[in-house]
């Protein structure tokens, strides 16, 4: 068997979260595509398991659980580890929003995945949006009920404009999304539930109506997008943070708002210098940050070599004159659009096209 090598952070619910996982979105790489090819994921996620990684992220959007899954179970199969041993997050997509469809969702999810339980469940987004199979079967119901044909129904509806599938909000209540993910977490399906992408007055509308905290919250957080008040807030509330896309502008330019101009790039020549005094590597050095910040992080990549240095960051400590220069580097700048999810109810919605390639 392999050794776990990143620490564990103390959940809420008496579960650990390793330290470090290995995510396994697609849609931010330089490979710009969204479905994985050939056996890439699965071949990274074995890696991972083989270098110490215990802790692996996919959602259901993302395409990547059937992979996801391959890997762990043929990594328990083969006995270098077992399933207990691995923390496996997968996250609600917007259009399951609904009470009642939450733990349908996840029971999709664990049968793409080929296990019985995750260890978190996470709400993808506080955004709902109108799902094309429930838009569907609302009209045939419609339809089949006040005899009237589909094309008809669908010049009424069109007439009385009412939503129509694509960047529609789905108006669920997020407390009411929540007792879906409690009744998940009762029938033993996910081990802990969180949040993702929640800010922190909708955190506080959860925490105001639930019977279960969310144990974790997952946002983006990087060098150039440090999150200090969401993180204390969620410090002084018990809820562990997962910074999701760890690099962020410093690899990424141009794809996200703000990604480009005011970034602190992989190249500066500051970091490039510290990064020299550790024998480390720039990516290594934030990795590295972010952990004595006290979150877990999630870097995604499906080259071996990129697997295994991404972890190689236990065995030294930043000075404090080097955590406080990378505190110095936030510039509140964001790669992932959240935008065209996370707007206020009520203000105008996103188009049909900002929903494209949605994480
Ligand atoms: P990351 O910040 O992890 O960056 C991924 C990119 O960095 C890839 O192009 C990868 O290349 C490259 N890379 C990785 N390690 C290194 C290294 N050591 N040196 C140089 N380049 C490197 O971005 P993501 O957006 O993928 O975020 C990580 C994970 O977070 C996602 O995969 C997903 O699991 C999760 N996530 C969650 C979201 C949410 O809404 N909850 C939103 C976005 C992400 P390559 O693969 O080619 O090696």
């Amino acid at each position: 068997g392999s050794v776990p090598k990143a620490p564990y952070l103390e959940l809420n619910d008496g579960h650990r979260l390793p330290q470090l996982g290995l995510g396994t979105w697609l849609g931010n790489s330089s490979q710009g595509r969204i479905k994985p090819q050939g056996h890439e994921v699965q071949q990274a996620v074995e890696w991972a398991i083989a270098a110490g990684y215990r802790h692996i992220d996919t959602a259901r959007v993302y395409g990547t659980e059937p992979q996801v899954g391959a890997a762990i179970r043929e990594a328990v199969r083969r006995g270098d580890v077992k399933r207990e041993d691995l923390f496996v997050t997968t996250k609600l997509w917007n259009d399951r929003h609904a009470r009642e469809a939450v733990v349908p969702a996840l029971r999709e999810s664990l049968a793409a995945l080929g296990l019985d339980y995750v260890d978190l469940y996470l709400v993808h987004w506080p955004i709902g949006q109108f799902s094309i199979v429930k838009f569907i079967t609302m009209v045939k119901g419609l339809a089949s009920k006040i005899s009237i044909n589909h094309q008809l129904s669908r010049v009424l509806f069109k007439h009385h404009s009412l939503p129509q599938p694509n960047g529609s909000y789905d108006l669920t209540g997020h407390l009411s999304t929540w007792r879906g993910m409690e009744e998940a977490r009762r029938l033993g399906l996910a081990r802990s539930i969180g949040l993702s992408n929640f800010n922190q007055s909708q955190i506080e509308g959860i925490l105001a109506g639930c019977e279960v905290k969310p144990a974790v919250l997952q946002v983006e957080m990087n060098l150039n997008l440090q999150q200090e008040s969401l993180h204390a807030y969620c410090a002084s509330r018990g809820i562990v943070v997962t910074a999701y896309t760890p690099f962020g502008s410093l690899l990424k330019g141009g794809a996200g708002a703000g990604a480009g101009a005011g970034a602190t790039r992989v190249d500066d020549t500051a970091l490039v210098e510290m990064a020299g005094r550790y024998n480390k590597t720039v990516p290594q050095i934030v990795l590295r940050y972010l952990m004595e910040l006290g979150v877990a992080a999630i870097p995604k990549t499906i080259t071996k070599q990129r697997v295994e240095q991404n972890i190689d960051i236990f065995d030294f400590h930043l000075t404090g004159a080097d955590r406080a220069a990378l505190r110095g580097l936030d510039a509140g700048l964001r790669t992932i659009a959240g935008g065209r999810f996370v707007v206020n109810r009520g203000e105008p919605q996103p188009s049909p096209e900002a929903l494209d390639g949605t994480l």
